[in-house]
């Protein structure tokens, strides 16, 4: 084996053993199983080409194509979703999937190569364009040094793929550095995850240390295999294990689906609160009325006149009306149908803030700012008000030992809204939480329903509203809830 061969068995290792590590960190950061996928592609690409030049079979060459295709468009999702837009820029996505996937499909044809020398630097380009875009609207140092380590890794990957491209597809005269690119672009990566937290909180060191061993000793294993096997035999054993390695990665995936069982239990716990709630509040009114027609029966049994009674009829008509408003009430905030009456804003403030009952400890305090010429609107009371009360549990839950909630109403006349601000300045959220924060079910907490946020965005849309969020880590967040002020044909 030459030194690039040398080269590209040790770039394999480290693909292996990075994308190790952002697999077992999939659960803690949006971009673990990406750039686990991506580096599993950038491995079997390096291992494609390295199993060509030592078996010189054809089909490694094609293999090598068609892991080197999809390589941009997995590589522009990473960026996109760092960046906390994959929502914004889904179709975006779905298209270069869809563009790269067909390119690897057609490694034999012509148009192959200028295809790819075209589109791929031109999805780099654009993933480079949004990097510095989010990288001047962040404030804080480290999302920044972040957001320089993916785009020089991104640069180094582009760039040094190229010239691999450039030597293999044309002959070019020129160095081939894809597996030093991947590898110095996996050492930037890993240098983001393990100092800047890249993969959410810190990676404990022995983690690192699994991942790297699990590199070393495969790549080790694989070639120990070459070796004693002819090298065309050689190949497909290596071919089996990067095989053998997707199927372990799409069964975890598959065990994924085991979380939507979880989401659903959590569905299920919070099901549970709901109807234990509602069933004490309708126990009361049921056992007034039970009370009230034992006695009216009891009476009659013992020949008295009931005439005198009224008050017992009345009492039980009031309890049953009682458990139907009841009833109503949750029929409608389980569907978030509000039903809106002029209320003020800053009434609902008012009158949850002294209540408190929303997580608040003595650490924490709240300052109240209302604005003085906030309209009534057509809102409702109890929507509205469940929906600040999760906003502001959360900005309790943001600041374990403790801070301050400042918490603002305004009206915005040009827009027809009004507004509720809540800001915190407790744990804050990175750009790809802030994006999954409002999702239902999702949930950093270990007793968290994932539920509070995604409510209050139901409730603000049904107000013709919206729930902004903005956030920094370290500093804190804002969350503004926003209500239509007038329907059009008052305003
Ligand atoms: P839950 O509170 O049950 O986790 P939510 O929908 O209320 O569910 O919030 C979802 C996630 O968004 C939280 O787990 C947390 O990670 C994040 N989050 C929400 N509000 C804040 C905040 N004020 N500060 C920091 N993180 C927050
Ligand atoms: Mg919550």
């Amino acid at each position: 084996m030459d030194g690039h061969g040398v080269m590209t068995v040790v770039a394999c290792a480290g693909d292996l053993a990075f994308g190790a590590l952002a697999f077992a960190r999939r659960s803690k950061s949006a971009l673990g199983l990406l750039l686990a996928v991506l580096f599993l592609d950038a491995f079997s690409w390096n291992f494609a080409s390295l199993a060509f030049e030592l078996s010189g079979v054809g089909v490694w060459h094609a293999v090598d194509r068609m892991f080197s295709s999809v390589m941009p468009a997995i590589a522009l999702h990473v960026v996109v979703v760092f960046v906390g837009r994959s929502r914004s820029l889904r179709p975006l996505i779905i298209a270069s999937y869809c563009g790269f996937g067909a390119l690897g499909l057609f490694v034999q044809s012509r148009a192959w190569l200028p295809a790819l020398a075209v589109l791929g630097p031109l999805a780099m380009l654009f993933a480079l364009v949004l990097l510095l875009l989010h990288r001047q609207s962040s404030t804080m140092p480290d999302e920044r040094a972040r957001a320089d380590l993916v785009a020089l890794a991104l640069m180094i990957g582009t760039f040094f793929g190229v010239t691999e491209l450039l030597y293999q597809e044309v002959d070019f005269p020129i160095p081939r550095l894809g597996a030093i690119g991947t590898l110095m672009a996996m050492v930037l990566l890993a240098t983001a995850a393990l100092r800047l937290r890249l993969l959410g909180s810190e990676v404990p060191p022995v983690v690192a240390l699994y991942a790297l061993s699990f590199g070393v000793l495969w790549i080790i294993a694989q070639l120990a295999l070459v070796r004693w096997l002819d090298p065309q035999m050689g190949s497909w054993v290596l071919g089996a294990g990067v095989l053998l390695l997707i199927v372990i990665a799409s069964a975890r995936e598959i065990g994924r689906f085991a979380s939507v069982g979880r989401a659903r239990s959590r569905e299920l716990a919070m099901l549970g609160r709901f109807s234990e709630q509602l069933a004490h509040d309708i126990k009361n009114p049921l056992a007034a009325v039970k009370g009230a027609v034992q006695f009216l029966s009891e009476e009659h049994r013992l020949g008295r006149s009931l005439d005198g009674q009224m008050p017992f009829l009345q009492l039980i008509e009031q309890q049953i009306e009682r458990v139907q408003r009841t009833i109503s009430d949750y029929q409608r905030i389980a569907k978030v149908e509000p039903r809106p009456t002029p209320t003020s804003l800053n009434s609902i403030v008012g009158e949850l803030l002294p209540l408190q009952h929303f997580g608040v400890t003595a650490r924490v305090t709240i300052q109240a700012n209302l604005a003085a010429d906030l309209p009534e609107c057509p809102l409702d009371r109890d929507l509205v008000m469940t929906a600040l009360e999760n906003v502001l549990r959360n900005a309790c839950e943001a600041m374990p030992d403790g801070g301050t909630i400042s918490v603002r109403t305004a009206f915005e006349r040009a827009r027809n809204l009004v507004a509720v601000v809540v800001e915190d300045d407790g744990l804050g959220m990175d750009a790809r939480l802030l994006e999954q924060a409002v999702a239902p079910f999702f949930t950093t907490k270990s007793q968290g329903t994932g539920l509070g946020l995604s409510f209050a965005e139901r409730v603000a849309r049904a107000h013709h509203g919206t729930l902004s969020l903005s956030s920094a880590v370290g500093r804190g967040t804002r969350v503004t809830l926003s209500f239509r002020a007038f329907a059009e044909d008052d305003a």
